[in-house]
This record gives C-alpha cells, sequence and structure tokens, in this order.
C-alpha cells in the first residue's frame, strides 16, 4: 500500500471558524498523516478559497448558494478541481462521504446538527466540537454511534479532558466507570471576562467587552457563552450525554486560568486532571491522533510563569445561565433543546445590540417556562421544538 493510502481523509464541517482553522493548522503540522478531503463553510467565500488552494479537497461545501457559485468561479479560474456543492443536501453528503475516514463537527450551532448525525450515522471517528447538536438530540446522537459503530471523540476542551482521565473503553458507560471507581466528574470553567463584575455592570456590557475572552480566542457566539456561563450549562449536559453520567456527578468548578481543563474523581481519593496550555490545537490533535499522539504546534505548558493556579465556587445567581442549564440537564423531556435554541436567539440579539446582555438568562427562562416540554425521539420532532422555542424567543427578544 502506498502512504497515500495510509492516509486518514478528513472532512471539516465549518472549517473558515476558529475551531476549523485550528484544525488546518494541526494537520499541516502532519501533512504525512492526513488528507483534508472536504472543506465546508456557510458563506465567507475568500477564505473557504484560500484554504481550498492550500489544502486541495476534493469536495467544497457552501451552505449559501451564491456565495457556492462564487467560490466555484474562483476555484476554476485558479485551475483548482476541488468539485463545489452548496445547501445542507452538500454538507450532509461530504459528512457521510463513503471515502472519509473522519469527520470534524465545527459548524457553529443547531445548524450542524443533521451533518453531525449523518457522520455519526455513517460509521465516521467524529471530532465533536459542535456542543449544540449534541445538546439537541443526544440521545439519537449516541444510538447512531453505537448503531454504526463510529467512534465519538470530544473537542471541547472539558470532554477531551475527562475522555483522556476515565478507564479506557468506559468513557460511553457510567455503570462501567462506576465498576472501576469514578466517583463524579468536574467540569472546570474560567468564569470568563466578567467573573468579577456586579450584576448592574453587568447590565451594561457590550458585545466587544463580551467578546474579550481571558484566556481562549473563539468564534463570537461561543465566546457569549462562555461570558453568561450559558457555555458551561450546554457542557453540563454535553458531559452527561457523552459519558452517560447522572448532572448529579457532574460539578462545575471555577478555575480562572484554564490550565487544569477538567478532572475525574475516584473512589479511592485520587483526582485525574489534564492540564495544558488553553489552546484548542491540544484536543485536535488528541482527537485527530486518537489512540495515537502526534505534535500540535501548542507551547509546552510552563507552570514556573503560571504560579498559581486558583479555584472557587461557580455561583449560580451570579450566573443564571447555570442554573438553567442543571435543570435542563436533570429534566428527561426537551428542556436541553429549548435551553439552546432560546439562547441562540438571545445571543444573536445581544450581538445585535437588540438587547441588554443580562437580558439573555431572562429570555431563555421565559421560553422555558412558557414552551409546554415533550419526550422527543426523532430528529423531526427534534427540529419542531427547536423552532417552537426559536419563535416563543424571538418575541420575548423584541418586547
Ligand atoms: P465560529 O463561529 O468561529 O465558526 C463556525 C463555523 O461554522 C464557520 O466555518 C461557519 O462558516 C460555519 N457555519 C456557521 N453557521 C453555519 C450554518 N448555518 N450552516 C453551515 N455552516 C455554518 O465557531 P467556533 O468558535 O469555531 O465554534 C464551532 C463549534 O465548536 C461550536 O459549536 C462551539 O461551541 C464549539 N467549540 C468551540 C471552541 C473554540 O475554542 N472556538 C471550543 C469548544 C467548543
Ligand atoms: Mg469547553
Amino acid at each position: 500500500m502506498s502512504s497515500e493510502e495510509h492516509k486518514q481523509k478528513v472532512c471539516i464541517l465549518g472549517s473558515t471558524g476558529s475551531i476549523g482553522v485550528n484544525t488546518l493548522n494541526v494537520i499541516k503540522v502532519n501533512a504525512e498523516q492526513y488528507d483534508v478531503f472536504a472543506l465546508t463553510a456557510k458563506s465567507q467565500v475568500d477564505l473557504l478559497f484560500q484554504q481550498c488552494m492550500e489544502f486541495q479537497p476534493a469536495y467544497a461545501v457552501m451552505l449559501d448558494s451564491t456565495a457556492a457559485k462564487e467560490l466555484k468561479s474562483k476555484l476554476s479560474n485558479a485551475g483548482s478541481s476541488a468539485e463545489v456543492l452548496d445547501g445542507i443536501e452538500g454538507l450532509n453528503f461530504v459528512a457521510g462521504h463513503e471515502q472519509v475516514d473522519c469527520v470534524m463537527a465545527a459548524i457553529v450551532g443547531g445548524a450542524g446538527l443533521l451533518p453531525t448525525l449523518r457522520a455519526a450515522q455513517t460509521g465516521k471517528k467524529v471530532l465533536l466540537a459542535n456542543k449544540e447538536a449534541l445538546v439537541m438530540a443526544g440521545k439519537l446522537f449516541m444510538q447512531f454511534i453505537e448503531q454504526s459503530g463510529a467512534q465519538v471523540i470530544p473537542i471541547d476542551s472539558e470532554h477531551n479532558a475527562i475522555f483522556q482521565c476515565l478507564p479506557i473503553n468506559s468513557q460511553a458507560q457510567f455503570t462501567k466507570q462506576q465498576g472501576q471507581g469514578v466517583n463524579k466528574i468536574v467540569l472546570t470553567a474560567s468564569g470568563g471576562p466578567f467573573l468579577n463584575n456586579t450584576l448592574a455592570e453587568l447590565a451594561q456590557v457590550t458585545p466587544e467587552q463580551a467578546c474579550k475572552h481571558p484566556n481562549w480566542s473563539m468564534g463570537p457566539k461561543i465566546s457569549v457563552d462562555s461570558a453568561t456561563m450559558l457555555n458551561k450549562a450546554l457542557e453540563l449536559i454535553e458531559a452527561s450525554i457523552l459519558f452517560d453520567l447522572p448532572a448529579e456527578h457532574i460539578d462545575v468548578l471555577i478555575h480562572p486560568q484554564s490550565v487544569i481543563h477538567s478532572m475525574v474523581y475516584y473512589l479511592d481519593g485520587s483526582v485525574l486532571a489534564q492540564l495544558g496550555n488553553p489552546d484548542m490545537r491540544t484536543p485536535i490533535a488528541h482527537g485527530l491522533a486518537w489512540p495515537d499522539r502526534i505534535e500540535s504546534g501548542v507551547e509546552e505548558l510552563n507552570l514556573c510563569d503560571i504560579g498559581q493556579l486558583n479555584f472557587q465556587a461557580a455561583d449560580e445567581e451570579h450566573f443564571p445561565c447555570l442554573r438553567l442549564g442543571r435543570e435542563s440537564a436533570l429534566s428527561n423531556d426537551s428542556a436541553p433543546i429549548i435551553l439552546n435554541a432560546a439562547n441562540e436567539v438571545a445571543v444573536a440579539a445581544f450581538l445585535q445590540r437588540e438587547v441588554s446582555f443580562t437580558q439573555i438568562p431572562v429570555i431563555i427562562e421565559k421560553v422555558l417556562n412558557k414552551q409546554e416540554r415533550r419526550v422527543v425521539n426523532s430528529i423531526e420532532e427534534i427540529l419542531e421544538e427547536d423552532n417552537k422555542a426559536r419563535s416563543l424567543a424571538k418575541k420575548f427578544a423584541s418586547e
């Protein structure tokens, strides 16, 4: 077999975003092991064009059909052989393509749901960054993974840390984990840029301030989620689904330096933690290479330079989104779908300066209280719940 045939073929959903660009950076450092098969974006023609010229994928997909036409003509003028597709069908096609070994699910929000599910259904190695897809359709996603023999590796830094610290081969089964002495997991949280602001100050926060995270450089939506701590709420639900852990066994701990990415507590008093510089290239490299290890380009952690690691309890009064997340994680109904959809609408309205920062949790809670919940079993039912919650949230955001 030639070395070409040994290369893993990778499809990157959301290649122009923060996770997508970092994934390409890690692939560039390990070009002999990975082949970029497909790149996708919503509508960023120039960046996707540049990425196609550099990585020569077989397919490039744009959600937006006008942007796809523009990309197609730029690529053919530049002599590229990449085939350009558009729409959700194009995204689903590349996510499930038989030649693809590994799918990086890095579209932001519920928009990534269908292609992420397609990757799970078609037995891929799924590198899961798109936590919203899992929050919306956790049970279905895990069922698809099991039925197709796919492998899911969490890319969210906390979940990747837990995955690394759990006993091997017990990651997705709580009974197995308990059998091996796992007591609980602790998700660390930086607390975001407003950890020490008063509630009155929070009401005045601007989108620019909210998007300036002290440790991580991320896309705008997850940056706002980190500032409200709704991100940690989604992560609590994500952990509960991925590791089959009841939410009672998951704690949140504020750790402002973001060096310890999360921890697993064992029966005998041992606590295993994964540490590293706050740089997403580490979990991305871990996911790409798992169960091996590859270079990520991340600087070595220097604990003397960092000096100290601090911790404090997470205050649910200061961060009401945390309370809403825990309540939703404990429910057995559509609450996580509603929480996620209402948040996406509220964050978009905040970024457009239509609502204040402190209105985000208020809108989410109003939608959670208003919308009747039910147990959902199919993609259609999930999308129905999601749509209803989005309409309600839009109504509350414009009041
Ligand atoms: P981003 O906004 O930087 O990038 C999003 C990507 O998705 C872009 O390529 C964009 O073109 C594409 N996209 C957006 N809307 C789309 C749509 N409707 N249809 C198709 N494609 C669409 O986001 P990000 O920060 O890279 O985050 C991506 C995902 O990873 C999110 O779910 C986020 O929660 C998760 N995540 C991100 C980080 C991080 O450090 N950035 C860390 C952990 C988890
Ligand atoms: Mg995270």
